[in-house]
């Protein structure tokens, strides 16, 4: 059955749903983009994404003219439309600086952002990896270097899932030129040392400010565990008890190789199933 997606105002049969070759997304990959978890058909974070994704449009000197309760009107038509059968899954939205003809030359004054948003099905909660974890090889980190601004600039972090695939692993974990894990290709990345300490890269341009990420922090405060904001290499990584991901489409995910080397008894890790079961619950008292 074809998905209904919104397109600038409409909402479409997917097939119908089309948009310009001149659009600067398409061109340029001028655009930005958020995807918001769904559970138990209610959205999890959402002013967090919203916020975000007016800071990107900001930084990008996008024109923004969606507010949250119209941002909000889309997601829910679409959850009504498009009905999860496991009431968990995605929804993608994306916003790019409109269509015009193909110019490196900026010209904001008559061009008209298009957005356009669409649902995943996907299970969240109850996945096979929550147990058995993933497998992460690294590589060294290619993209370019504002990578705290979420644009539809993918092309480096596909390539670089591909490879960890195509090398009998789940993902990668993206590496600086000091050996330092910025993030995973399309999460952030998180190890536990012998000391309980949750260690996760601070904020820069050097990693996408997760929305998880925010809300784990603020749970691991609730647990009373100690959270340290800093660069770790992947010699710590590798020695650690328990490492883990966070996204909105993998929520936490345990992380049990890295390189070939096994991490904690090769299984989720006990702090890590704490924070995934709390992140959860409390992500589910928070939704709306
Ligand atoms: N880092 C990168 C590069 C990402 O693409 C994503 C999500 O797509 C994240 C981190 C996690 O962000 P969030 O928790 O907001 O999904």
């Amino acid at each position: 059955m074809e998905r209904i997606v919104f397109i600038n105002g409409v909402y479409l049969e997917e097939n119908n749903a089309k948009i310009s070759i001149f659009d600067r997304g398409l061109l340029f990959s001028d655009s930005v983009y958020e995807v918001t978890a769904v559970i138990d058909n209610k959205l999890i974070d959402f002013p967090a994404h919203v916020l975000r994704l007016k800071k990107s449009l900001n930084e990008l000197k996008i024109k923004n003219t969606f507010d949250e309760k119209y941002l909000l009107e889309i997601h829910r038509n679409l959850l009504n439309k498009n009905p999860f059968s496991n009431k968990e899954g995605l929804i993608y939205m994306q916003v790019t600086r409109g269509s015009t003809e193909r110019d490196f030359l900026i010209n904001n004054s008559n061009i008209e952002p298009n957005i356009f948003a669409f649902t995943q099905e996907k299970i969240l909660t109850e996945t096979i990896y929550k147990d058995n974890g993933l497998k992460i090889i690294t590589i060294e980190d290619l993209r370019w270097q504002r990578k705290d601004i979420k644009t539809t600039q993918l092309l480096f972090a596909s390539l670089a899932k591909t490879e960890a695939h195509e090398k009998g692993a789940d993902d990668a974990w993206l590496i600086d030129e000091e050996k330092y894990i910025n993030e995973g290709t399309s999460n952030n990345a998180y190890i536990i040392d012998n000391d309980n300490n949750i260690i996760t890269r601070n904020l820069s341009n050097k990693l996408l400010p997760g929305i998880t990420r925010q809300t784990i922090l603020e749970v691991a405060k609730k647990l009373k565990l100690t959270v340290n904001e800093r660069p770790f290499t992947i010699d710590e990584a590798i020695s650690a008890n328990e490492a883990f991901i966070s996204s909105a489409s993998t929520l936490i995910a345990p992380v049990v190789k890295i390189n070939n080397n096994i991490i904690g008894n090769g299984k989720i890790g006990p702090i890590t199933g704490i924070l995934r079961e709390t992140y959860i619950k409390i992500s589910k008292n928070q939704s709306i």
